[in-house]
């Protein structure tokens, strides 16, 4: 361990620090008690042996302002000292130490009460470690007791699964104070986490439906996740969470942008779910933040994430297209096209995200060009090409094979295997 000595007596600094080194540890040497104080500020230490009566600061000050200097911090103080009066040892406790020894100190005994103090500051470590720990396990965040960024992230893919399945909007938003940092600055670091427990509480009064989650997402970031509403929905919410964040008062001196606590506001939401991700709509939750802080800050901004990928189903057979049509047009920007001319134009002008090819188109002449020309044509080169075909089986592979067509699947897939399917194709 590292122990600073605090000792104006040359003598008696000499002498303890040699038992400092023969007990095994290593001393580091002050003479007074703004000497410690100075060295403290650049150097950690783990244990202190102070004497009391000192010229300047005596020993009982300076431990009282090195308690209130590391105040989240612990570290084990013994006071070695000629005061021997009871007065004198309870204003040595009083003031932080945590023993109190008379001089004179043998070797055995500074030895027996450095091992007891390393015993105890052991311990403090093991705790402060399980307490990580358990911190990390918990569900809620230790401050504002809402979600943590993990069980957010774990409801909120519940949520997602659920409104997929009812083909139902969803909405996030990413709420983050402004110029908190200025605040922590000004205020100081209690009166921060006291300001930000006011803001969860504004947040919560705004928030009305079961399904709606909300999380601490970082220091003085909050996500919400809005299942079932739209842009319009998630605009409202984001402006009446920013308006009772700014009813709360809480005055900020050092902001530039109010003279009250403010909080910029981005959100982003989902039409239809198929094709996108919730780490999508949260990462466009996060760009629309800062539009809201580039913007000036103190406001909300909604983006509506490009819902609608763009397949172009290509096919003489008619049938066909109205039975992908049926199945797909609420989930996708859906193109047609009958003939190879038409397929290439909408190709070339519109870049879908993905092609469809019917075996009528494919297998004839003309089908085998149009798969030649979007490969070499720059435009469509990247575009994936599907083969939908009656059945699968050895013909369509040979089919595919001609055409370097590398997937396919059946006309009759329908439903949520359709979609999967598409989308697997997409990415
Ligand atoms: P901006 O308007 O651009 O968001 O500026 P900002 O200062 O709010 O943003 P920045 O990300 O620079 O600073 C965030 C600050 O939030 C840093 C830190 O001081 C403070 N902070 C983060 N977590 C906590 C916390 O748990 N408690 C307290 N009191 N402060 C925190
Ligand atoms: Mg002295
Ligand atoms: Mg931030
Ligand atoms: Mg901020």
């Amino acid at each position: 361990m590292k122990i600073l000595l605090v000792e104006d007596s040359a003598t008696l600094r000499y002498a303890m620090r040699n038992y400092i080194i023969d007990a095994g540890h290593e001393p580091l040497v002050a003479r007074s008690g703004e000497e410690a104080l100075q060295l403290l500020e650049n150097t950690p230490v783990d244990m202190i042996i102070m004497d009391v009566e000192m010229p300047g600061l005596n020993g009982f000050e300076t431990t009282r302002l090195i308690r209130e200097w590391l105040a989240g911090h612990w570290i084990p103080i013994i006071f070695v000292t000629g005061l021997n009066e009871d007065e004198n040892y309870r204003e040595g406790i009083e003031a932080g130490g945590d023993d109190y020894l008379i001089k004179p100190v043998s070797f055995m005994i500074i030895k027996a009460k450095i091992r007891a103090m390393e015993r105890i500051a052991e311990m403090r470590d093991q705790l402060s470690r399980l307490n990580s720990e358990l911190e990390a396990l918990s569900q809620l965040d230790s401050l504002t007791h809402i979600y943590n960024r993990r069980t957010f992230n774990e409801l909120a893919q519940q949520q997602w699964a659920l409104v997929k399945r009812h083909q139902q909007p969803i909405s996030a938003l990413m709420i983050d104070v402004d110029h908190f940092k200025l605040f922590n600055d000004h205020y100081g670091h209690p009166a921060g986490d006291s300001c930000l427990k006011k803001v969860t509480q504004a947040i919560k009064s705004c928030l009305h439906r079961t399904t709606d989650i909300l999380g601490r997402y970082g220091g003085e970031e909050f996500v919400v996740l809005l299942p079932e509403t739209d842009a319009k929905g998630a605009m409202c919410v984001a402006q009446s969470i920013g308006e009772a964040i700014s009813a709360l008062q809480l005055r900020h001196d050092v902001s530039p942008t109010d003279s009250h606590v403010t909080a910029s506001i981005g959100g982003a939401t989902c039409l239809r779910t198929t094709g996108h991700d919730l780490e999508e709509l949260i990462k466009n939750a996060d760009r629309a933040l800062y539009k809201a802080k580039r913007a000036g800050r103190n406001r909300s901004w909604v983006d509506e994430v490009a819902t609608h990928k763009t397949l172009l189903l290509a096919d003489s057979n008619l049938e066909l297209i109205r039975h992908f049509t049926h199945h797909l047009q609420t989930h996708f920007n859906l193109l047609t096209a009958e003939t190879q001319t038409e397929c290439l134009e909408l190709a070339v002008d519109l870049h879908p995200d993905l092609i469809l090819l019917g075996t009528n188109i494919a297998s004839s002449p003309a089908g085998a060009d149009l798969c030649k020309i979007l490969a070499r044509t720059p435009k469509t080169a990247g575009i994936n090409l599907v083969l939908v075909s009656e059945q699968q089986n050895e013909r369509t592979l040979e089919l595919g094979n001609t055409l370097g067509i590398k997937h396919a699947f059946d006309k009759s897939l329908n439903g949520p295997a359709l979609l999967n399917k598409i989308v697997e194709f997409i990415h």
